[in-house]
């Protein structure tokens, strides 16, 4: 196979490459992106204009052709058929690595089920280098994407994955940063969270704090400028699901009914765990079997 990335000018092989360009520095992009991004055939992109300004500053020069959720279903058939004549197609998105909140994956699902020659030349990801920064755990984080628009349904998407035990990750335009922290901070409560804005840029900032206190900062100041991704830790242990505390509840809930009506044992649990009674009280007439 032809060998990418030696920092010379090398052939590929026919191909979908996907490569991740940069979230704000140009200086991030890495050799092996360069080498493709010089030696394949033409370049697929979100926004020609965008990858036409990146091309210009690293003096590559290459046909480009739109590639983005609105012309998807017509352009996806045509790249496929360049990649089976002998062409070597890089898609980029304008900014980042692609299919992460941007467009690709029906692409590059249909080229690996026709056998093509698929590859990625990994580099820049804003929530990824918003997790480097975050202070916050990262054994376990759940990727989310964008949350909903309007408040209420971005409460349920909050309400989803309250008790999952991972730190959460996700987009927002920074327009809607302050209402979207009062919703998280409503249904999440006091976890730990980190705004990282203008990451690799010259304002780069990462404001850390507990989730209602920089919820309120942000109402107050307004909304900030710039692009940002929006970190938020995991649930304190006690909440997990399926673990330690649940278990510990169910075994006090069912300790409690041995002598207790449903509506004082969950009243009882609720005291000693802190715990919500609404919630102890359901599970309570589950384990009773009412
Ligand atoms: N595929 C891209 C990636 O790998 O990061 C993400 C594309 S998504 C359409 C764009 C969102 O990513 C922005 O609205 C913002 O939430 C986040 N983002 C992109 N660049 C950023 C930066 N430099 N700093 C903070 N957030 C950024």
């Amino acid at each position: 196979m032809a060998e990418i990335g030696s920092g010379k000018k090398t052939s590929l092989p026919p191909g979908l490459y996907v490569v991740a360009t940069p979230i704000g520095n140009l200086a991030d992009i890495s050799e092996r992106a360069l080498d493709v991004l010089a030696g394949v055939d033409r370049i697929a992109c979100e926004d020609t204009r965008v990858t036409a300004k990146l091309l210009t500053a690293k003096l590559i020069k290459k046909p480009l052709l739109a590639y983005h959720e609105h012309n998807g279903a017509v352009q996806r058939p045509k790249i496929l058929d360049m990649i089976k004549s002998g062409e070597r197609v890089a898609l980029v998105s304008d900014a980042g690595t692609p299919l992460i909140s941007d467009p690709g994956f029906k692409l590059v699902a249909e080229a690996q089920d026709e056998d093509l020659y698929v590859t990625a030349i990994p580099g820049p990801c804003a929530a990824i280098t918003a997790l480097s920064l975050a202070g916050l755990p990262t054994d376990r984080f759940l990727f989310m994407g964008f949350p909903p628009n309007k408040s209420g349904a971005r409460q349920s998407w909050f309400t989803a994955e309250a008790k999952t035990h991972a730190s959460l990750v996700f987009y927002e335009s920074t327009r809607r940063l302050p209402e979207c922290l009062a919703d998280a901070a409503e249904v999440l409560g006091n976890r730990a969270v980190a705004v990282c804005r203008e990451l690799t840029k010259k304002f780069e900032e990462v404001r850390r704090g507990s989730l209602p206190r920089v919820a309120a900062q942000y109402s107050q100041e307004g909304a900030p400028k710039g692009e940002c991704v929006v970190v938020i830790g995991p649930p304190e242990r006690k909440e997990e699901t399926g673990g330690g505390s649940d278990m510990d509840t169910d075994a006090l809930l069912k300790a409690a009914l041995n002598h207790m009506s449903v509506k004082s044992a969950s009243a009882f649990v609720a005291e000693v765990t802190g715990e919500k009674k609404k919630a102890l009280y359901a599970r309570a007439l589950e384990l009773s079997g009412k």
